[in-house]
Parts: structure tokens; C-alpha cells; sequence
């Protein structure tokens, strides 16, 4: 093989990851490790069970079956850590991960857990190579005897310029075609993992050729194991071996034979015609009956009402832009001169943004774009850029592939804080290389009556549109209870989610009308049409300029009973909005949207702070519901990365955060006790499902209020099945039921809420959620409790007499909605409501509830 190798020149000390004895690689029992296929390395025989990071560095792998990471280091050293020997076959049962691939860690942070009884009675052996995968660099000593973790040192890698260097290597240039190619299907269980990995570098590196391996698109080296394990390769996958070089045929052949005998594993059983057809048989078959969104009108794109309303607007795609310019220069000076013009444009146009946001009150999206303005002025991107101009390349080109370097480097290291980066990165990108190409696609230069079209919208992309231009918005993915659905809703934006992909064939500017009320896009409007719909708009108005006369009187149904009509909040700005519109306090505050988008976590005194300002916003008589924190599923906050989970809805979500990490939990409820004086508090917790969950947050609670001599109310949601059927235990221990009827939709119909092919079929209305709703309001009863509803279903004008009927006593709605809700109360009779939802519950589905609900309206 040819090999440029270079050594680095500052030596790098390593702690010991594990207490134990250090063995020397070469007496390794495994020829993998003791030949050292993988690269050189030592081993430690562990004593403890905590492995600890060696060094500052960046997961960059770590395999599904828990067992081995590779480490990168700045200096773009590469380690593996492999725990115990042939320990992918455990599959990851006995190992506890503590971090996941993209985490940047610190050396003598704890990594993985696993347990010695178990790995010793199932594994092979529990000795724990570490090797230096990096081919350019080499050890320069190691420890010898007993090392304790994160005390001893274990190596100490480079610093000798001579090291490993192998020189005069003819370099076998590999930018034409290949000299030899072919397929081959992997037959290994487990895919290509360290040990496989290993032998192919080995049988590589015997010829003369420069070989490259290609899987799920994306291409390795063969003579690197961490670029072989990169590929993410599994049973049954195609890999492509491409070869250049004097040996290429020789080295193809030779590496398909190795593979096809399984590089040393037993791959006796697999035949790849057989696993193929057997694949091919569960694939889903053409049309999928489930969903199918096609709309017999050729004009009608159908998706799902995600927020009401229906607009006329022109269509604005979002990324995929793409942009035509000339890869060459005209010199050097004039690119320079091209770029520095475009990024003085840029500034001036991002600066009068953020000083425009500012002027509105519109701070947060200000904060964004100020963001964006330092990101403009990092050097190290406008290095790269130039260099590649001093190369030749034109300032728009030299600009893009700057660009792109920086952001497939931030999105390969797989952190979400770092892909958020990336986006924004990404963003600014854009503008500069949109003022090159002479195009206008920022979203400041969106034409009036925007419905811009998102693959999947985030709460983040929702925060920055500007509400001045945007009249509504549609995107392919995402669901009706999705995070960025709820925020729309509070925006009062028009939202259509799980649009037919059609609709990315629409130029941009094309004019549409979007119904979100009744699920579809209507693209080549008549004019008629769009008369129509501003009629519509017009009467809708108007309605809702009456009921927004009335909003600040209470709700009362026409047999005299009060409802109380609050607010679904986020911010203090939506607190502000609320008291205008006639809320009667907050029936939800998510606090996990205030934080959306900080890196850091916030101290008490901030959250002390905002929570103030909220509950002084609403003044001393509305009550206000706070939630404590609600994260994980589909609401990640970037300063608290959770680990990656196969079902993250079910798994660490919730209160079940703040139980498992109990400071982030007391943090918040010290700064919510402390605020509790400044209004009516009240505190909720989100996804208790059990007795005992609650027992415990309680008690905590009680402990901090003792100590700062404070009181509050300690309410749950009721958002999974297992609360509602708990609802008379629950209710004689908590002060009050809000029932969040996304997350109990989901959970009761096993369909998740953000998916695209379930959107149609997840239903607030099914009579199966109803019974929950049911059995929730009369377990509360039992120990006289009130309960309230604060999911989207409240939001939901055709759901309300149902609510009301089934037992509800507070609805929180989404603020735009308040003064339409209140007037919707005001139309209803108790009793006819209470006869209603009886009926409901004897339903099949919700399409027979909605059935009811619309000859009810008609006899009412
Ligand atoms: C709900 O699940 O209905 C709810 C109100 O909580 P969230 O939407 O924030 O999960
Ligand atoms: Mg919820």
C-alpha cells in the first residue's frame, strides 16, 4: 500500500481508562489484537468496571452493541476501545453506556459501565485493548503493572518526528476510474466490526494497490479499520471494493474471497441469494394501504391540519437551493474582491435584522441572527475560502466548498448542539453565496404571504420566521401534535404537515391556497377560488373580532356553569399576549421552550428570574400552571443531550428526566418555589405514570419548599394510559389533573405523534382516548380533584363540548385561539354536552364520533 504517514510532534499523554494490569498487546489471546491488525496498542485486564476517557476527545464511533468506541483527539488521533474480547457477540446486554457517539468528552469522564460478573461469565475474556488506529502515528512508551483509571498515566504517543514515517512510497493516484471493481454481499452477523475490519486491512495491505470500499454510500479506505467500521456496515449489505494500482485485480479478488469466507468468522449458514429474497419479502409492498394521501383532484395536495386556518400565499421552498456560478476565477484579486463585497452586503443586511427584530420586541430572533453575524466573521471559514480563491477557484465556488467543509465536519461528529451549528452555518452560508450568484433566498427577502415548505419543520425554524411575511407554512414530515405544530398554533400560523410530496414540484412564488381546516393545498387557484377563500378569511374574521370583543368576560355555558379558559404558553411574550386576549391564567406553561435555544443550562436565578416576570405578567389573581421540564422524544434540548435511545418516546422523557437526574429537577423547583410569591403558582409535573414516580418528585419538592419556606400545589398530567386507569390512586395524592391529550393519544393508539404515515389515523376524538379522558375525570371525582385539558384537543372547537361533557372543568388552549374557545363555551349547555359524550363512548371510531358531533351542531 502507499502510505503518506506523518508523526505527530508533540508527545500526547493518555490516562488509564480502566484500574487493572496492563498486558502487553502481543500476549493479547487474540491474533486480531496480538498481530496487531488494528494498530499498535496495549491491553489492560480490568479490575474496575467504569471505563473512563483517556484524553479530550470526540466519540466518533460507538457500536450499537455498546462494546467498543473509537475516540478522535483534536490532533485527530484515533483511538479504539475495545472491552473484552469477542464481546460484540453480548449483543450490549451487561454494558451501561454513559455517552453517545458525537459526545466531546473529557479525559477521566466516565464513558461506559459494564458489568464484570456478567462479561467474565459470557465473554471470552474481559482484557481491554486499547489501539491507535491512527496509521501516522506511533507509541512512544507505555505503563508496565497495576494502572489505577484516571490516575495512571497508560501511553504516551508520539512526539518523535522520525516515528513511523515510511518514505518513498510511490503515491498510485486513485482520481481516475478504478483499474479493478467488483460487489460483494457481507455475510457477517454482526457486519464489519473490529475483527473483521482488522483481517481485511491485513489482506490489503499485502499489494501493491490503493483500495476503497463504498456501503450505504458512503466510501472508506480498506487499509484503515476505523474507515471499514465507519461504514456502518450490516449483514447482508453490498460493498463495493475499487482498486488502483499494479495489483488492483489481484487485491479485488483477493479481498471478495476473504470477505465471502467471513475474515474469520463463521459464516457458514448465510447465503446472500436466500438473505436477499427473504429481505425483499418484508419489504412494504407498493401501495401502502394504511395512508395514502393522493387526492383524486389533481389540484388538491392532502396532508394534515396541523394548525387552522386557510390562507392564500406563494409557495417558498426551503434549502436544496441551488446555486449556478462558474467553478474558475478571473484572478485572484477580483474573487477577493467579489467575496469581500458579498460579505460586507451580507453583514449589513444581517445587522439591520437584528437591529429590526430588536425594534419590534422581537429579542430572541434578534439573539439568533446576531448569532448568525459572528458566524459570518469566523476566520476559519474565510481562510478556507480565500485559499481556495488563491487555488483559482471562483469566490462563489471557494465560498460553497468552504462552507460545505465546515458543515459536513460539525455534522459528522454527530452532537446535536454541533449539527445545530451546522444548520446555522449552513444559513449563513447561504445569504453570502445568494449575494454572489446575484439570488435574494433569505428569508428577510421571502416574498409577502410566504408559505414556506419545510421537509420537517423544527420549534426552531418556527422561531425565526417572520410573522410580517409569513401568512402560513406546510411541510412533508411531522405530525398535528408535534412540537412545531403546537408552536405554530400559538403563532397563529396555518400549518399543513405530511404534505404530498408533490408539492416540491411547485416553482417557488406559485401561488396556493392553504386549507389547513380542511387538510389540503389547492395549487393553480381560479380566481374565484381565491375569492372564495378571502371571503372566507373575511367571515372568520369577523368572527373572531366578536368573540374577541367578549374575551375578557368569563366563559360560561348557557346553564350557568363557569369554565375556566386559559393559556398553552411558552415565553413571556406569549404571557403578555394571553392577559390581551382574555385568558383566565396559564393552564401550561412548557417550560422547556424557554430554553430552545441555549447551549448552557440555566441557573436557578435565571429560572427565578423569567418565572417572575411570567407569573407578575399574569398578575395576583389568574393562576398559572407551570410545568417542570418536559424533554426528550421529540423535544431535544441542545443543552442537555440525552442518549440515544430506540424508542425515545419510551425511554428517558418527561419527569423520568428529572428523576434520573435529580439536580436539573431541584434546580428548577427551588427557582419555581422561589417565585412563588410574585403570583398564583401553581406546579405541574409532565408523564407521571405512576404512584410511585409522583411519590418521589414530591418529596423533593417538599424538601426544597421546607427549605425555603414556601408552598405550592403539585398537579400531574395525565398523559399516559397508565395514569388514567391509576386516576383514583393518583387523585387522592395530587392537587389537580391536566390531561395532555398529544402524548395520551399517542400512548393509547400506539402511534407516534410526530410520524407522517400515522397522521391521518392518530386521533384525539377515537372513542378509545375518549374512555381515557372518561376514566381520568372520574377518578378526579372520587377525591374531588378538578381536571383540566391541556393537549391540542382543547384547542379544538368541534372537541370542546365533548370535554365539557365528559367532565372537564379547565381548558387550555393555544392563545390565538382564547377569545374563539370562550365564545364556543358560551354556546353550550352542560347537560346536552354530558348526553353527547355518553353517546360518544359507545362509538367504534372517531370517525362515527365526528359523525355525532356534526348532527349534534345541526340540532343544537
Ligand atoms: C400533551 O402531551 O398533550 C401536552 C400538553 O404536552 P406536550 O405537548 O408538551 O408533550
Ligand atoms: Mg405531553
Amino acid at each position: 500500500m502507499s502510505q503518506d504517514t506523518l508523526a505527530l510532534g508533540k508527545p500526547l499523554s493518555l490516562l488509564s481508562p480502566l484500574s487493572g494490569l496492563i498486558v502487553p498487546i502481543t500476549d493479547v489471546p487474540d491474533p486480531v489484537f496480538a498481530e496487531r491488525m488494528m494498530g499498535d496498542g496495549i491491553a489492560i485486564d480490568p479490575t474496575g468496571s467504569t471505563l473512563l476517557a483517556p484524553v479530550d476527545a470526540t466519540v466518533i464511533q460507538f457500536f450499537k452493541t455498546s462494546h467498543a468506541m473509537t475516540l478522535k483527539t483534536d490532533d485527530d488521533i484515533e483511538l479504539l476501545i475495545h472491552v473484552g474480547l469477542e464481546t460484540v457477540v453480548l449483543n450490549g446486554e451487561g454494558f451501561k453506556p454513559l455517552v453517545a457517539e458525537g459526545d466531546k468528552v473529557k479525559a477521566g469522564q466516565p464513558l461506559l459501565e459494564f458489568d464484570m460478573d456478567y462479561l467474565a461469565r459470557h465473554a471470552r475474556s474481559l482484557m481491554t485493548p486499547i489501539i491507535l488506529t491512527s496509521p501516522d502515528v506511533a507509541l512512544s512508551s507505555f505503563a508496565t503493572g497495576m494502572v489505577e483509571a484516571g490516575k495512571s498515566q497508560l501511553m504516551v504517543i508520539g512526539g518523535s518526528p522520525e516515528v513511523n514515517v515510511v518514505a518513498g512510497a510511490a503515491v498510485i493516484d486513485c482520481s481516475g476510474p478504478p483499474d479493478a471493481q467488483a460487489e460483494v454481499t457481507i455475510p457477517n452477523p454482526a457486519g464489519l466490526h473490529a475483527r473483521p475490519s482488522a483481517l481485511l486491512v491485513k489482506e490489503c495491505k499485502a499489494f501493491d494497490a490503493e483500495v476503497r470500499l463504498e456501503s450505504h454510500l458512503t466510501e472508506g479506505r480498506a487499509d484503515s479499520v476505523t474507515e471499514i467500521m465507519k461504514l456502518n456496515t450490516r449483514q447482508g449489505d453490498q460493498l463495493t471494493i475499487r482498486a488502483w494500482g499494479p495489483d488492483a485485480p489481484a487485491v479485488v479478488n483477493a479481498l471478495v474471497a476473504a470477505i465471502e469466507a467471513g475474515l474469520g468468522e463463521d459464516v457458514s449458514g448465510f447465503d446472500a441469494a436466500t438473505f436477499a429474497s427473504t429481505t425483499d419479502l418484508v419489504q412494504l409492498p407498493e401501495e401502502a394501504p394504511l395512508l395514502n394521501f393522493a387526492s383524486a383532484d389533481p389540484n388538491r395536495l392532502n396532508g394534515v391540519k396541523a394548525a387552522a386556518g386557510m390562507v392564500v400565499g406563494k409557495i417558498v421552498h426551503t434549502g436544496d437551493i441551488e446555486f449556478v456560478y462558474e467553478e474558475q476565477g478571473v484572478s485572484t484579486a477580483v474573487e477577493n474582491q467579489h467575496l469581500d463585497n458579498s460579505m460586507i452586503a451580507v453583514r449589513k443586511a444581517l445587522s439591520e435584522l437584528v437591529s429590526n427584530l430588536q425594534t419590534v420586541g422581537k429579542q430572541e430572533q434578534a439573539d439568533i441572527f446576531a448569532a448568525h453575524l459572528e458566524l459570518l466573521d469566523d476566520p476559519a471559514i474565510t481562510a478556507a475560502a480565500k485559499e481556495f480563491i488563491t487555488e483559482g477557484c471562483s469566490a462563489a465556488f471557494a465560498w460553497d466548498k468552504a462552507i460545505a467543509n465546515e458543515v459536513a465536519a460539525l455534522r459528522s461528529l454527530n452532537n446535536p448542539v454541533l449539527a445545530g451549528r451546522a444548520v446555522d452555518i449552513q444559513d449563513v452560508g447561504n445569504r453570502v453565496l445568494a449575494d454572489l450568484c446575484g439570488l435574494m433566498v433569505s428569508a428577510d427577502n421571502w416574498p409577502n404571504n410566504a408559505i414556506p415548505v419545510y421537509k420537517d419543520v423544527t420549534p426552531s425554524d418556527l422561531l425565526s420566521l417572520d410573522l410580517d411575511k409569513v401568512v402560513g407554512l406546510c411541510s412533508l414530515e411531522g405530525g398535528a401534535s408535534s412540537h412545531a405544530a403546537i408552536i405554530a398554533r400559538s403563532l397563529g400560523l396555518p400549518y399543513l404537515a405530511g404534505v404530498d410530496v408533490q408539492i416540491r414540484e411547485l416553482k417557488n412564488d406559485a401561488q396556493v391556497i392553504l386549507n389547513a381546516d380542511s387538510g389540503f393545498v389547492q395549487i393553480n387557484p381560479t380566481l374565484a377560488d381565491v375569492e372564495h377563500c378571502l371571503t372566507f378569511k373575511e367571515k372568520s374574521e369577523a368572527e373572531y373580532s366578536a368573540a374577541l370583543a367578549c374575551a375578557n368576560e368569563p366563559a360560561i355555558t348557557r346553564d350557568g356553569v363557569t369554565i375556566e379558559v386559559a393559556a398553552n404558553i411558552g415565553s413571556l411574550a406569549d404571557a403578555q399576549k394571553a392577559v390581551e386576549l382574555g385568558a383566565d391564567g396559564v393552564g401550561l406553561l412548557r417550560t422547556e421552550f424557554l430554553y430552545l435555544e441555549r447551549v448552557t443550562a440555566p441557573t436557578e436565578d435565571e429560572q427565578t428570574r423569567i418565572y417572575s416576570d411570567i407569573l407578575g405578567a399574569m398578575g395576583p389573581e389568574r393562576p398559572v400552571i407551570i410545568r417542570t421540564l418536559d424533554v426528550g422524544g421529540d423535544k431535544p434540548l441542545p443543552y442537555l443531550p440525552l442518549p440515544e435511545e430506540e424508542n425515545p418516546f419510551l425511554g428517558e422523557r418527561g419527569i423520568r428526566v428529572g428523576i434520573n437526574r435529580p439536580d436539573i429537577l431541584r434546580t428548577q423547583v427551588r427557582a419555581l418555589l422561589r417565585s412563588a410569591g410574585k403570583g398564583k403558582l401553581k406546579v405541574m409535573l409532565p408523564m407521571i405514570g405512576a404512584l410511585d414516580e409522583f411519590r418521589v418528585v414530591k418529596k423533593l419538592v417538599d424538601e426544597e419548599a421546607e427549605k425555603l419556606g414556601a408552598n405550592v400545589e403539585l398537579g400531574i398530567m395525565i398523559e399516559v394510559p397508565s395514569a388514567a386507569l391509576m386516576a383514583p390512586e393518583l387523585a387522592r395524592e395530587v392537587a389537580f389533573f391536566s390531561i395532555g391529550t398529544n402524548d395520551l393519544t399517542q400512548y393509547t393508539m400506539a402511534m407516534d405523534r410526530g410520524h407522517p404515515r400515522m397522521a391521518s389515523r392518530i386521533d384525539g376524538l377515537h372513542p378509545a382516548v375518549l374512555r381515557m379522558i372518561a376514566m381520568t375525570c372520574n377518578g378526579a371525582a372520587t377525591a374531588d380533584r378538578w381536571v383540566g385539558v391541556c393537549g391540542g384537543l382543547a384547542s379544538d372547537l368541534e372537541a370542546i363540548p365533548l370535554l365539557l361533557g365528559l367532565g372537564v372543568q379547565e381548558l387550555s388552549v393555544s392563545v390565538p385561539t382564547l377569545p374563539l374557545v370562550k365564545a364556543k363555551v358560551r354556546e353550550l349547555n352542560l347537560d346536552n354536552c354530558r348526553r353527547l359524550a355518553q353517546e360518544a363512548l359507545t362509538m367504534e371510531d372517531g370517525a362515527q364520533v365526528r359523525e355525532l358531533l356534526k348532527k349534534w351542531e345541526s340540532e343544537v
